[in-house]
């Protein structure tokens, strides 16, 4: 493990309802019975939930997120959109930016530029989901589009320091399948370097994302270069999330 904690990122995109907020009282219980100094785990839920989330996990050590904002900082005519400002205003520590579901509807490196301003701005944390899809792969693009969408969405940015990435390929999300553990690792590496060598980062954080499930973990843990999961699917079902993170730490 390179830096401090592991971070367990749980995306339930567009998913859940009322209902579903007390399935997460087990991982509550969880988080509060083991050595559990060294996992961070962070929910973000869709908007609709965000409050009761937020209310719900206070007084304990999980954080609650958005799962994107707005690229203008406050307020404005947007309609169907929320600020970085609003979710910070609502208790949330942090906001994914970057998330290939939301660059595939058009959003560009320049529009998530002005979102990673705009949340750094309103003091978020940041998911920065980076990665390259399957012709990126298969074309051996797969570093030329990680530099680009780093150099890019960080365009001006000096201090990555609130800045967390989660390397996800396209190709992976949603269909079970995981790299190969060499590509993996390399393009892990690839990114850290990326990271120290052009914000003179010591630690950057870099989290792997794509069918994480409490079966493959026990091969994703052997790279110690990941500092975490982001995870979508798996982490809707609680004893499967808990499931995750007990075996990261076997
Ligand atoms: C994701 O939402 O970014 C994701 C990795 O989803 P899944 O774990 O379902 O592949």
């Amino acid at each position: 493990m390179t830096n401090k904690y592991k971070y367990f990122v749980a995306n339930w995109k567009m998913f859940g309802d009322l209902k579903t907020v007390n399935s997460i009282n087990k991982v509550i219980k969880f988080s509060k019975s083991r050595k559990f100094n060294n996992a961070k785990i962070i929910y973000c839920p869709p908007y609709t939930l965000l409050n009761s989330f937020v209310q719900k996990l206070k007084n304990t050590n999980i954080e609650v997120g958005g799962q994107n904002c707005h690229q203008i900082d406050s307020n404005g005519p947007f309609t169907g959109s929320i600020s970085s400002k609003m979710i910070k205003n609502l208790g949330c520590k942090y906001v994914i930016i970057g998330h290939s579901e939301n660059r595939i509807e058009g959003e560009t490196n320049s529009i998530i530029n002005q979102k990673i301003k705009s949340a750094l701005n309103n003091n978020l944390k940041i998911l920065f989901c980076i990665g390259e899809n399957l012709k990126e792969k298969r074309t051996k693009k797969t570093k030329k589009i990680l530099n680009n969408q780093i150099t890019r969405g960080l365009k001006s940015i000096r201090n990555i320091n609130n800045i967390i990435f989660a390397y996800e390929p396209v190709w992976s999300i949603g269909t079970g399948i995981i790299p190969k553990q060499y590509d993996l690792k390399n393009n892990i590496l690839f990114i850290k370097q990326l990271l120290q060598k052009k914000f003179k980062s010591k630690n950057p954080k870099v989290l792997y994302g794509g069918s994480v499930n409490h079966k493959n973990v026990n091969e994703l843990r052997k790279i110690n270069q990941i500092d975490g999961f982001f995870i979508g699917g798996a982490s809707q079902n609680s004893n499967k999330f808990i499931d995750i993170i007990k075996k990261t730490f076997i």
